[in-house]
């Protein structure tokens, strides 16, 4: 794992800043870092790493990382430094103390796609096991709840068939609702590679706004927000009417859904559903700047490719309708046959190292326990408590607070004790100034770990400051189901401890302090464990031993002891360690295999078949219709909002923003205004504008670029300065069945208020 090269070590791991999961190894000499680098044979990323990656090692020494822990009685006061042992039993005797007065729903924990598998599966199952509460969730509810929901509804199984090997394969990428080329740079370079080492391979991009992505496009298609579910309804009506689907497929594997009752309908019945949406009707719907040639043309290349791709992330999932808009994209390349076959897949790109990993798998959500178990279900539950060891009927049936309905609880003072893990809502939440009227409550205790300070630590009473990318051990998955191990390269500053251990010595205190030793058995298979590597390991076991065998994230094969063999982990299922040697499973579902095959592995080739999990083992085919979002422009507030990502930060910048040459490139956020939008507000560049909705204000610089499509304005959302912290404007309204939020879409007024 650790090579030596002029006094330097590398130790090889994962990149944490999103959700390819480049492989990439962490230069240390004399015990600091001192560089990073990408792994050549690593199918990930083939050794390439984007400019995040590249230097976000730069800020794992900064001065302002959090090094002991801080306490303070209540908001107004100072912190000042405590021990870790009078810390935690501070946390212990605040959450014993809310569970006592108020109830156990009375606590919760608010995780973090960028925690590691080890730590949000021991985070939850001391939430649920032992205070017996299914108050646990996680920031991937903000970015992917609907692209679940999507795979979920469509499908019959979360996350995607296949992978980021369909890349190199595709004659077409259907790329809607993404700026891969900012979001996900790595992968955009192969997309790249692959359109010019092909003259066949065709990119279509569909977006409001003109990105870095467009730029490669064979055809951008730039319409008004929120219309894109007209978009996808007509390219299956251009596919129907020209006959380019593929019967044999969908009648083989599929069957056609409607409305909430999921009722089977027939494909005629289907046809005179699209039928509503000819080109023509949905170009108008969508703006000038689309028309039904345009709509005809993607929907050819679409259905005819050898093999088509689609990727898409927030611009979908953060939509009133975003499960719905994945299931239809799911419906094109069921009809047309673009899935279950190399080259074809459809493909939601993940945001954070791990919100696959350890949040979508682990546990991390209010409704799922570890394994894809729906909380509500008994069995699943009771399969739980066995591989735990703790009495029967101990989780709850009640799945617990989803994100806004948890910070809205905090709002009303119906959770009184909350632990953010490693994440920001202060600043990441949509209406961000409502919810933290509820984070500055004073009868409401909040424990923060994290890494550096946040928006949100200064809502804190205790903060607790952990362990850093390589300086502990764990797991990240990645978009694509692959695991990968990161060991401990490097010591943690001052007092930083790895969140494992926090939890564990927490839940002792706590078990203590409620005189329950249920609570206790939950962390004792890890008690003494040294906390760099045996401790991760054991918890690592457990969850993949006992919690995914038999299920469709079987990780048995994938212990420690195979990661660290392999360049860039395993996708799953990996059943045995010699599936998992073999790199695990590439393609979930294969053409051709049996559809009635259970679960179980049916031999060691990478492409197998683990059937969908709806009734009927068919991929469903939704009726789904257009839909506005909640809040469009009117005469008060005439423009759409978007937000989004650049290629120089990540997230709430707590770490992007402490590296000299991102800040450098990127230093504070600017409004994206349409050239004759600017025009007719007499906005010039670099004038400050005022970007106000129903919610909160906004004053940034004027960037005037042709790129938001004219109504349109757009801010991206890393800034945390007070001013430019765009989810003060943002509407929090959410997916009625994925529960995320529409960052994408509000209306706002836009004014001049200064020259630069
Ligand atoms: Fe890291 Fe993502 Fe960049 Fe890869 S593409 S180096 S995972 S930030």
């Amino acid at each position: 794992v650790a090579r030596a090269e002029e006094g330097i070590r590398w130790h090889r791991g994962s990149c944490r800043l999103c959700g390819v999961g480049c492989r990439v190894e962490l230069g240390v000499k004399n015990g600091q870092p001192v560089g990073l680098r990408g792994v050549p044979q690593a199918r990930t990323n083939f050794g390439y790493v984007c400019m995040k990656g590249m230097h976000f090692w730069k800020c794992m020494r900064h001065a302002d990382r959090l090094t002991r822990p801080l306490y303070r009685e209540k908001k107004t006061g100072t912190f000042r430094e405590i021990s870790w042992d009078k810390a935690l039993d501070i946390a212990a005797s605040k959450f014993a103390e809310a569970v006592t007065a108020h109830g156990n729903d009375s606590v919760a924990y608010y995780g973090s796609g960028q925690a590691l598998t080890e730590e949000t599966y021991l985070f939850q199952k001391v939430m649920r096991g032992g205070l017996q509460t299914n108050n646990v969730e996680g920031n991937p509810r903000l970015c992917m709840a609907s692209a679940v929901g999507g795979y979920l509804t469509s499908f019959g199984a979360d996350e995607p068939i296949g992978g980021y090997d369909d890349l190199e394969k595709a004659y077409c990428f259907f790329i809607i609702g993404s700026n891969t080329a900012e979001a996900h740079p790595v992968l955009f370079r192969r997309i790249m590679r692959r359109k010019l080492d092909n003259p066949e391979v065709k990119v279509i991009n569909a977006d409001p706004r003109l990105s870095q992505t467009s730029r490669i496009a064979d055809k951008h298609l730039q319409f008004k927000p929120g219309t894109d579910l007209a978009l996808l309804n007509a390219m299956a009506y251009v596919i129907i009417e020209e006959k380019l689907y593929d019967q044999s497929f969908f009648s083989t594997y599929a069957t056609f859904r409607k409305g909430k009752e999921k009722k089977e309908v027939s494909f005629d019945e289907y046809k005179k559903f699209v039928a509503d949406y000819p080109p023509e009707k949905a170009a108008r719907i969508m703006g000038g700047k689309v028309t039904a040639d345009d709509i005809r043309e993607v929907a050819r290349w679409f259905a005819t490719s050898k093999g088509t791709v689609s990727l898409w992330t927030m611009g979908i999932n953060q939509r009133k309708r975003g499960v719905w808009a994945n299931n239809l994209i799911h419906n094109l390349h069921i009809l047309t046959g673009q899935l279950l076959k190399p080259g074809a897949d459809s493909l939601s790109l993940t945001g954070q190292p791990n919100a696959c990993g350890g949040v979508r798998e682990g546990g991390g959500l209010c409704h799922i326990l570890p394994g894809h178990r729906l909380v509500k279900k008994e069995k699943l539950r009771n399969q739980v408590e066995e591989a735990w060891g703790i009495p029967k009927g101990r989780i709850p049936p009640k799945p617990g607070y989803h994100t806004m309905a948890m910070f809205s609880a905090v709002n009303a003072g119906k959770i009184k004790a909350i632990w953010i893990n490693c994440t920001s809502p202060a600043q990441s939440l949509p209406n961000c100034n409502l919810y933290n009227k509820g984070l500055a409550r004073e009868d409401v205790f909040i424990v923060c770990s994290d890494i550096f300070p946040t928006r949100t630590t200064e809502y804190a009473n205790l903060i607790l400051p952990t362990a850093f990318h390589f300086e502990k051990t764990g797991v990240y998955g990645c978009t694509e189901r692959r695991s990968q191990l990161t060991r401990k390269a490097i010591d943690p500053p001052g007092d930083a401890k790895p969140e494992v251990w926090i939890v564990r010595e927490w839940a002792k205190k706590l078990a203590s302090k409620l005189n329950d030793p249920v609570i206790a058995q939950c962390v004792k298979p890890f008690d003494g464990l040294e906390e760099g590597y045996e401790l991760p390991r054991a918890i690592w076991n457990e969850y993949t031993q006992k919690l995914t065998k038999g299920r469709d994230n079987d990780l048995q094969g994938a212990t420690y002891e195979v990661l660290e063999q392999m360049y860039d982990g395993v996708q799953w299922p990996a059943p045995t360690r010699a599936h998992a040697l073999k790199g695990g499973t590439v393609k979930k579902f294969v053409r051709g295999m049996d559809p009635m095959a259970d679960s179980e592995a049916t031999s060691d080739l990478p492409y197998q078949f683990y059937g969908p999990a709806h009734k009927d083992r068919k991929l469903w085919v939704w009726l789904r219709p257009q839909a506005d979002p909640e809040e469009m422009p009117d005469a008060e507030y005439p423009f759409y909002l978007s937000t989004g990502r650049i290629i120089d930060h990540w997230h709430t910048m707590s770490m992007t923003g402490r590296v000299p040459e991102l800040l450098r490139a990127n230093p504070y956020a600017y409004v994206e205004i349409n050239p004759n939008d600017a025009k007719k507000l007499g906005i010039k560049p670099g004038d400050m504008v005022e970007v106000r909705s129903r919610r909160g204000v906004n004053v940034l610089p004027a960037k005037v670029y042709e790129g938001p499509i004219e109504g349109m304005v757009f801010v991206y959302w890393h800034d945390q300065h007070p001013e430019r912290m765009i989810n003060k404007v943002t509407k929090d309204a959410i997916d009625p069945g994925s529960k995320e939020p529409e960052f994408k879409i509000c209306a706002v007024k836009v004014k001049r208020v200064s020259g630069p």
